[in-house]
């Protein structure tokens, strides 16, 4: 429950709207859904997210620093499980897209900026896991942002280009020893001002993205300059907007030459568009758990507020859709890690195409679901749901985010319209 500046829900339903109670709400839900495995994984991070909050007297208030908390989740593997990173030997018994989506429930429940966070530093990782060929330099970053010693982000967008990712004007000069210099302008890159690692992208010539090329970067090195911007909807993030000033790269630290950046931009989305999906369902089961029960408490006319068919019915339309939604995701991440585990690790090319279609379809419908979810949820609980007595604001704040960032609505439309134009060339 969040730390309020005036209580204005009664002590009982604010005592009932705890982090446990919500947390069996989706576990109620869930048990039927889940193998053992996933659901005891799932209560596993629950248990540890109700421990933190309670050991730390977290509020979820105003004052409190999210970025505080990384070392505690990173220990216990809970930045990503995407992956098992026996690489850094870091070893996990449990990992994968079901694994990491499970974690980023449990986490987003506890706290949804918080978790947007750890989400921007996974974009960091999955590169580096991808393009570490065993350089000590790339394995003691990717250590540090897997174990939460160092948080991460990622440098795509720029102010000139958002949607149009591949015509860069960020450019990257080509030395005699392997190094490169990086000069140009990014933005709105999610804990750049926080990060100690950087995953970034630049080209040899102005909007050609045959010459894109991909770096990591310690963001104590010279050259690198950043600035806070400032999101009013999710105000404990810390986005950049970063200045390039000869910002040299050595050798060690390129992880995708001239010509190689466009392919791995390409490569991570993904991933990164199904981890916007989960995120925004976890955002709806987080305000529909809210709605749930706060409407089975208050009382108007002298009923519960359930008992009234106008709140009864939304509350279950919303309901509905995030349940099902749901499984659409988790069908779709049991895929995934099954193909993972067919083509040892790396997903042939033509099937990950196809999944990018997938992709973008869970990206829009999620983020255009928990925008709906989100707002609907809070507007079932009146005023209560837009105090800052409970975590529903945020919840409402951080939904009308999520159709902009890993490509807007728009752009996830226009990638659907071409798969739809290949399935016509394939009858
Ligand atoms: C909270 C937040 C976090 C973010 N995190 C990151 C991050 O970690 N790293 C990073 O690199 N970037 C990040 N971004 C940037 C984000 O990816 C871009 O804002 C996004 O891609 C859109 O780019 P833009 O803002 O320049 O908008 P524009 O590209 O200027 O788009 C403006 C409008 O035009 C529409 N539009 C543009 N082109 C087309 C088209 N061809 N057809 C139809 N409509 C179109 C868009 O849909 C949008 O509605 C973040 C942004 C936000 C708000």
């Amino acid at each position: 429950m969040s730390k309020y500046m005036n209580q204005v829900i009664n002590d009982e339903i604010l005592e009932k709207l705890n982090l446990k109670n919500r947390y069996n709400f989706l576990n109620n839900n869930l048990m039927a859904i889940l193998t053992p495995g996933q659901f005891s994984y799932l209560k596993k991070v629950q248990k540890f997210c109700m421990r933190f909050e309670k050991k730390n007297n977290i509020t979820h208030g105003p004052e409190e620093d999210v970025y505080d908390w990384i070392p505690a989740f990173g220990a216990e593997g809970y930045v990503t499980r995407a992956h098992n990173f026996e690489i850094v030997d870091v070893n996990y018994d449990y990992y994968g897209a079901v694994a990491d989506f499970l974690r980023y429930l449990a986490i987003d429940m506890f706290d949804t900026q918080f978790a947007m966070g750890s989400g921007a530093t996974a974009l960091a990782i999955n590169p580096i896991v991808d393009h570490h060929e065993n350089i000590p330099e790339r394995l003691e970053a990717l250590k540090d942002l897997v174990t939460g010693e160092a948080c991460g982000c990622i440098c795509i967008t720029e102010p000139e280009r958002g949607s149009d990712a591949v015509h860069q004007l960020t450019l990257c000069d080509e030395q005699e020893d392997g190094s490169f210099i990086l000069n140009g302008e990014k933005v709105f890159n999610t804990n750049a001002p926080k990060s100690k690692w950087a995953v970034a992208y630049a080209t040899a010539e102005a909007n050609n993205g045959n010459l894109m090329a991909q770096f990591l970067i310690n963001t104590n090195w010279e050259g690198w300059n950043c600035e806070r911007v400032n999101i009013p909807w999710t105000p404990k993030l810390y986005l950049g907007h970063e200045h390039f000033v000869n910002l040299r790269v050595p050798k060690e630290y390129v992880l995708g030459g001239i010509g190689k950046g466009r392919e791995h931009l390409f490569e991570g989305l993904v991933l990164e568009r199904i981890g916007i999906a989960c995120g925004a369902i976890s955002q709806c089961w987080g305000a529909v758990s809210h709605a749930a029960i706060y409407a089975n408490m208050r009382k108007q006319f002298n009923q519960e507020i359930l008992k009234f068919q106008g709140v009864g019915f939304l509350l279950t339309d919303l309901w509905a859709r995030t349940t099902n939604v749901t499984l659409g995701i988790l069908k779709f991440c049991e895929e995934y890690d099954k193909k993972i585990e067919k083509f040892g690790g790396e997903i042939p090319s033509n099937i990950s195409r196809a999944m990018v279609a997938s992709a973008s379809q869970f990206k829009y419908h999620c983020t255009k679901l928990s925008k709906e979810v989100c707002y609907e949820a809070a507007n079932l609980m009146g005023g209560a749901g837009l105090s800052d007595n409970t975590m529903m604001h945020d919840y409402v704040n951080i939904s009308r985010i999520q159709e902009i960032l890993g490509g807007s609505r728009q752009i996830q439309q226009y990638i659907m319209s071409l798969a739809l134009r290949q399935l016509f060339k394939m009858l």
